[in-house]
C-alpha cells in the first residue's frame, strides 16, 4: 500500500487524510495538541471562543454534499444570526446574505475533528524537515529529533510560508509556492458576566483597526458564559504584528467601546491571540501543488484565497491527483 505523510491536521490535512485513508496508508502529523488548525477553539474557564474561522460558506455542490451528514446530525448549523455593519458614530446597518453561512456547533473544530476520525494522527509533533533515503524513500524529521517513515509521499498541508519551509528548494512547484501571500490577524477573546445589550450577532467594522465582531456565545450551540470575539483588518494586524501585545490589545479594547458601545472595562476575562498567517490576500489560483517525480504536494486554503471552503475543496481535489 502506498504510504504518505501528511503535514497539518487542519480541515485540508484532514480532509485529504480521510479521502485517502481506504487505499493509502496516511498518517497524518500536527504540531499542536488538538486538530483543526485555523478552525481552532480557545477554552478559558466558563468562556469558549472561536478564535480563528467565524463562519463558512458551501457554494460547491462537493462541500454541500460532505456537510449533509454533519447537518443532519446537527454538528453545522446554519448561523441566522442579525449581521450589521457598524462604523462610530454612526447606527448599525442590517447585511444582506448572498448565500446561507454555517458554523460548526457546538464549536468550529467539530467540523476538522469530523473528517479526522478515525484516522492515524500524530499530535504534537512538529516536523523540522525531510529527506530522501537511499531506497527513494521520504524520512522526516520532529522538532525533538525523532525520525518518522518511510513513505511514498509527503504533503505538506501546512500554511503556505510553513510550506516553504519545509519542503526541499528543488520542488518543482517552489517558485509557483513563493508568489503565495498570506498576511496576520489578531483576535481579542473577552468574556463577560452578563449577555451585552446588542440586537447583533455578528458586525463587520467600517475604517478601523477592527474587522469583525461576534457575539460568540450566541452562535448555534454555543453554552458559554457571554463570550465575544474582536478581529483586526488584515492591513492593521500587519502593520502592528511586532508591537506590544498588551497595547495591541488595549488599543482594540478601546476601539470595541468607540465603534459598538461596548464597556470593555467590565470585561471578567480578557485575551489576545495573533495570528501570524490567517488570511490569503495572494492565492496560488489552482488548487493543489504537486511533483509527481519526487513524490511531494501540498494543498491548504492559501491555493485558492483562504477560507473554510477553500481548505476542504483543496484537499479533497488533492486526494484525486495523488496516484495510489
Ligand atoms: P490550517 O487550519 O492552518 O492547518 C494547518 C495545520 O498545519 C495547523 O494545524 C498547523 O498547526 C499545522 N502545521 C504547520 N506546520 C506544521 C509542522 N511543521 N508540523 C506539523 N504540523 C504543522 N475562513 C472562513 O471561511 N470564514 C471565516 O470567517 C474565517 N475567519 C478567519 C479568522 C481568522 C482569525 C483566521 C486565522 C482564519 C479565518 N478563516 C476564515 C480562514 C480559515 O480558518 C482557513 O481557511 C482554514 O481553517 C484553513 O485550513 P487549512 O487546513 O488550510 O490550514
Amino acid at each position: 500500500m502506498t504510504s504518505i505523510a501528511i503535514i497539518g491536521a487542519g480541515l485540508a490535512g484532514s480532509t485529504l487524510a480521510k479521502c485517502l485513508s481506504d487505499c493509502a496508508d496516511v498518517t497524518v502529523f500536527e504540531k499542536s495538541r488538538g486538530i483543526g488548525g485555523r478552525m481552532a477553539t480557545r477554552y478559558a474557564g466558563i468562556y469558549e471562543f472561536d478564535h480563528g474561522a467565524q463562519y463558512f460558506t458551501a457554494r460547491t455542490t462537493e462541500f454541500q454534499t460532505a456537510l449533509k451528514p454533519l447537518i443532519a446530525d446537527g454538528d453545522v448549523v446554519e448561523w441566522t444570526g442579525r449581521v450589521v455593519s457598524l462604523s462610530a458614530g454612526n447606527d448599525a446597518v442590517e447585511l444582506k446574505r448572498d448565500d446561507p453561512i454555517y458554523v460548526a456547533s457546538p464549536r468550529m473544530n467539530v467540523l476538522p475533528k469530523h473528517f479526522a476520525e478515525g484516522l492515524n494522527i500524530v499530535v504534537r509533533c512538529q516536523i523540522a524537515s525531510m529527506s530522501k533515503d537511499a531506497r527513494g524513500k521520504w524520512r522526516l524529521t520532529d522538532n525533538e529529533g525523532g525520525e518518522h517513515g518511510p513513505y511514498d509521499w509527503v504533503v505538506s498541508a501546512a500554511p503556505s510560508i510553513q510550506t516553504s519551509q519545509l519542503l526541499p528548494n528543488d520542488v518543482s512547484f517552489s517558485e509557483l509556492l513563493s508568489q503565495v501571500r498570506m498576511s496576520g490577524c489578531f483576535s481579542v477573546l473577552l468574556g463577560f458576566a452578563d449577555r451585552l445589550d446588542v440586537d447583533w450577532q455578528g458586525a463587520k467594522v467600517e475604517n478601523s483597526p477592527i474587522g469583525w465582531v461576534a457575539m460568540n456565545s450566541d452562535k448555534p450551540g454555543r453554552e458559554t458564559s457571554p463570550s465575544v470575539l474582536v478581529q483586526t483588518t488584515n492591513d492593521w494586524a500587519e502593520a502592528n504584528l511586532e508591537n506590544d501585545p498588551d497595547t495591541v490589545r488595549q488599543t482594540l479594547m478601546d476601539e470595541l467601546k468607540a465603534v459598538a458601545g461596548i464597556d470593555t472595562s467590565a470585561a471578567k476575562y480578557a485575551s489576545m491571540h495573533r495570528w501570524r498567517y490567517a488570511h490569503t490576500p495572494v492565492p496560488l489560483g489552482q488548487d493543489y501543488l504537486i511533483d509527481e517525480a519526487a513524490g511531494l504536494a501540498a494543498c491548504g486554503d492559501w491555493c485558492l484565497g483562504g477560507r473554510v471552503e477553500h481548505a476542504f475543496t483543496s484537499g479533497s481535489s488533492l486526494a484525486k491527483a495523488i496516484p495510489i
